[in-house]
């Protein structure tokens, strides 16, 4: 029988990045921000082993996102999957991948991997060509959206009413405006192409989340410029006053930058 769909936020923030997926064919891990050692860790506590991981998705080649790509592949013999502009972007930077790991996933495409169809989409960030995936899986799907400064009629379209959802909400606005980062970082962050606050992140949520749509985690928080409960309870309010059934027609559950979340079935 199949029993759907797993997912585990492996560690989500500033400062590094890991989503682990599996089906019954296939275990993916979406970016691997963190060293090696440290996703061997967060995989070993919720009970999975990284040398079985057999799809290996980056979104774009920021290094929170792509820190140990080039060692796990070549430690695990696992396929990489990113599109042609993030392959250059990494470069040299991720070390050699064997050719044969080396795979293109052409932004706005599907990829049919048996029980599993991947589905990327690009986003307004500043990266060479970010996208971001939806995982479709006995009907379900999962959609993760961080590293993205605005969210799009189109972005809206590709993930609305997903079952579950792991979303930026990567700021405070009073904390960045308030803060010690440089005006121009202040400026790229705040821009089209950096990264949701609290606030935008939400009001993006309340069209994106349905009558399907169960669990949503929020991602990305940044650590200088933001606070577990701050982006919490912003977002709670926002969708609140926009009458959604916060805790009620779905969850809202946190992440850590340095703690998997339990796994969660879909
Ligand atoms: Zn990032
Ligand atoms: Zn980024």
């Amino acid at each position: 029988m199949d029993d759907g769909m797993k997912i585990s936020v492996l560690a989500s923030g500033s400062t590094g990045n890991a989503t682990y997926i599996e089906t019954p064919q296939h275990k993916v891990l979406l970016d691997a921000g963190l060293s090696g050692k440290h996703l061997t860790e967060l995989m070993a506590s919720i009970n999975r082993d990284i040398s079985q991981v057999d799809i290996l998705l980056v979104t774009h080649e920021h290094s929170d996102h792509r820190q140990s790509v080039g060692v796990l592949a070549r430690k695990y013999n696992i396929n990489v999957y990113t599109n042609q502009k993030t392959w250059e972007a990494m470069g040299t930077k991720i070390g050699q991948v064997p050719l044969a790991q080396k795979n293109i996933f052409a932004p706005n495409t599907v990829m049919d991997f048996g029980d599993l169809d991947i589905e990327s989409f690009s986003v307004s960030h500043d990266a060479a060509d970010p996208q971001f995936y939806a995982f479709h899986h006995a009907n379900k799907t999962f959609v993760v959206l961080t590293d993205i400064g605005y969210v799009s009629d189109r972005i809206v379209g590709i993930t609305r009413n997903a079952d579950a959802l792991l979303m930026e909400s990567n700021h405070d606005l009073d904390m960045l405006r308030n803060g010690s980062y440089s005006w121009s970082l202040k400026q790229r962050i705040l821009g089209d192409r950096g990264h949701l606050s609290n606030e935008d992140s939400a009001e993006a949520m309340t069209q994106i989340i349905g009558n399907r749509t169960k669990n949503v985690f929020l991602g990305h928080r940044s650590r200088h410029n933001n606070l577990k409960s701050l982006a919490h309870l912003t977002v709670a309010s926002v969708l609140e006053d926009h009458d959604f059934g916060v805790g009620s027609e779905f969850n809202l559950l946190d992440t850590n930058a340095d703690k998997a979340s339990d796994l969660l079935i879909i």
